[in-house]
């Protein structure tokens, strides 16, 4: 992927413009423009619509007196063999431009020319139209909010969801226990980077080419086939009616069909099911567990749960088992790690990060119980314990030292089923005297795609209140960029994923640039995390990003070290 990201670099040609005005105007266009652009321009009286067929403009400057210039703006935004390119009308006063911007142009600049203006103009309506055109072919044109079709039917690939194949599959195997069957997990190598590098038609497309495929070769008198997720197929299936390596090597074929420059490649995980009581979701996991083992292993594409796994299972239990016990006993802290300020030179806020204190484990990374805890719903428990943590911080702090550090703090997604979430919220505001910009709100990404509906109105409710909310993981889930139109967040926080591979992937670093674009877009801040080196750092910052949070800066901080950072920097920035 990176050789191919320096090979675009170095090869990519400057973006052509198109200039149409008369030819004193186009004289000092062309000087204007002439660094950064090919230009290519249309003599007074020329066809201003041949140069379009011919090459591929990143926005045309046009005089609106031009012969057939209001045509021409209207065919860009009508016709399909014409691209789209944003349209700067060239005018000589305020009414003519306003009027140019109600036939279609993005925006105008007046004669005689600023070279600023020009500039800036240019810069602006271009990056405008990357966003709008971004979001008008992504995939919001399924409307994420029509219930109906939603029930048991994934509506990209008409295959089964979540639920319904759950379901059915625990109601297949429970009436034929005479049957031994599989649960195979599948999934794609890299799915995300294909979104990311592709257009989202492309992912769409693979994902429905492998529904198809499914369906084609599992018979549905046997067996059946869900999507649980972005690229996660499952299919459960009596075990001697499938051949898994031969299905492996049939879906890449059939993805090879499509002939994406890429290399894609399908992952599985089986779980043979040797007690049909278990819920279906918790083998399912076994399989995904199983497949995980494997995925990225060329030579090995496939694996079957075993007991090596079970050891996982069994540190899941110990952490069901001790938990309450935990939280009774006072064995999880909160961690501060402060997000920097790059252009302040300040820590402006901070986020609070769980951890456990085992008596016998030791420290127990919330890596490991986070994701137990989500999964049996004790994770509202310890959300609200660490929401509280944070409050008395807050305060204490403010005690101290007369100043608020805001601090984020991060909502599983499970708390959305509690009704009394808000007023929870609200509730320790009150108890500990702070308002509501203190306390800011890290929503998973992907927590977006499960429910859009309902959880916009549970942002709109903690906005409505004044509580920030971020978006976390950003970059890291399926359909981030369409959520973004209709979920307003205040903050995105960009994936770790993006600063790891900013140093070699060009590609990485036009995404990035693409997120602070969209950000700035659409009113949002960003904050990077995971920021580790100088080099990271320097990278970001020419980008355009200032607030950042990793180890290069700090941490995670036992809150007394935290409270002393905050106090030193404090002291080193009064004495400058
Ligand atoms: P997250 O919310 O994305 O938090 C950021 C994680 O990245 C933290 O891991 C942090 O220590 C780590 N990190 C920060 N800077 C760097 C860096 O420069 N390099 C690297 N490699 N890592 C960095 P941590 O504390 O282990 O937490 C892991 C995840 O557990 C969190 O990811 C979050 O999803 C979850 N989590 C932690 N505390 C809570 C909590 O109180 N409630 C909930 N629901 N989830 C939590
Ligand atoms: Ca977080
Ligand atoms: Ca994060």
């Amino acid at each position: 992927m990176s050789k191919e990201g320096i090979s675009v670099m170095k090869g990519r040609e400057r973006p052509k413009i198109l200039i149409a005005d008369d030819t004193e105007g186009s004289r000092q266009l062309k000087k204007i423009f002439e660094t950064e652009y090919q230009v290519v321009e249309v003599a007074e009286g020329q066809d201003i619509f041949e140069p379009v067929t011919e090459h591929k403009f990143e926005i045309a400057l046009i005089d609106i007196k031009f012969p057939r210039a209001r045509e021409f703006v209207m065919r860009l935004k009508s016709d399909d063999h014409f691209a789209e390119i944003p349209v700067l009308a060239l005018v000589s006063d305020v009414d003519s431009g306003i009027h140019s911007i109600t036939n279609g142009a993005s925006d105008f600049i007046m004669r005689p020319y600023n070279e600023t203006i020009a500039r800036h103009r240019a810069r602006a309506v271009i990056d405008k139209f990357a966003v709008e055109r971004f979001l008008a072919h992504s995939d919001i044109d399924r409307d994420p909010f029509d219930n109906q079709y939603h029930v048991e039917i994934d509506r990209l690939t008409g295959l089964y969801n979540r639920e319904a194949f759950c379901k059915r599959a625990a109601a297949l195997m429970q009436a034929n226990l005479d049957q031994k069957y599989f649960i195979i997990y599948f999934d794609i190598s890299c799915f995300k980077a294909i979104n990311d590098l592709f257009h989202i038609e492309t992912g769409n497309s693979i994902l429905r080419t492998a529904a198809n495929y499914f369906e084609r070769q599992i018979d549905p008198s046997v067996g059946i086939v869900g999507r649980m997720e972005a690229d996660h197929f499952v299919v459960c299936i009596p075990q001697d009616r499938i051949n898994v390596g031969q299905i492996l090597d049939g879906l890449d074929g059939a993805i090879q069909a499509l002939d994406i420059s890429h290399n894609i490649l399908f992952y599985a995980g089986v779980y043979p099911v040797n007690n049909v009581d278990l819920p279906v979701d918790q083998m399912c996991d076994r399989a995904n567990m199983a497949l995980k083992k494997v995925k990225g292993n060329y030579m090995n594409r496939y694996a079957y749960y075993d007991d090596g796994m079970r050891e996982l299972m069994l540190q899941d239990q110990m952490i069901v088992r001790d938990m309450e016990a935990a939280l009774r006993e006072n064995q999880f802290r909160i961690f501060l790690q402060p997000v920097y300020n790059v252009k302040t030179d300040s820590v402006e806020s901070a986020e609070a990060l769980i951890r456990w204190f085992h008596p016998i484990n030791g420290m127990v990374s919330p890596g490991k119980f986070i994701p137990v805890f989500e999964r049996n719903g004790f994770i509202v428990k310890t959300d609200r314990f660490v929401w509280e943590e944070v409050c008395k911080f807050i305060k204490q702090q403010r005690e101290e030292t007369g100043q608020v550090i805001p601090v984020s703090v991060n909502v599983s997604r499970l708390n959305f089923y509690n009704l009394d979430l808000l007023e929870f919220l609200l509730g320790l505001l009150e108890k500990y005297d702070l308002e509501s910009w203190m306390l800011k709100l890290e929503i998973t990404e992907s927590a977006y795609t499960d429910n859009p509906h309902q959880l916009m109105s549970i942002i709109k409710a903690f906005r409505e209140e004044g509580f920030p909310v971020l978006m976390d993981d950003f970059g890291s889930g399926y359909s981030s960029l369409n959520m973004l139109k209709n979920l307003p967040v205040d903050v995105l926080k960009v994936d770790m994923a993006f600063v790891r591979e900013l140093e070699e992937s060009e590609r990485a670093y036009m995404i990035l640039k693409f997120i602070m674009m969209l950000a700035r877009e659409l009113g949002m801040d960003v904050i990077v995390e995971g920021v580790e080196t100088k080099k990271q750092l320097d990278y970001l910052v020419s980008l355009g990003a200032d607030k950042i949070q990793g180890y290069y800066f700090s941490r995670p901080l036992p809150v007394p070290d935290f409270k002393k950072l905050v106090a030193e920097k404090q002291n080193t920035s009064t004495s400058d």
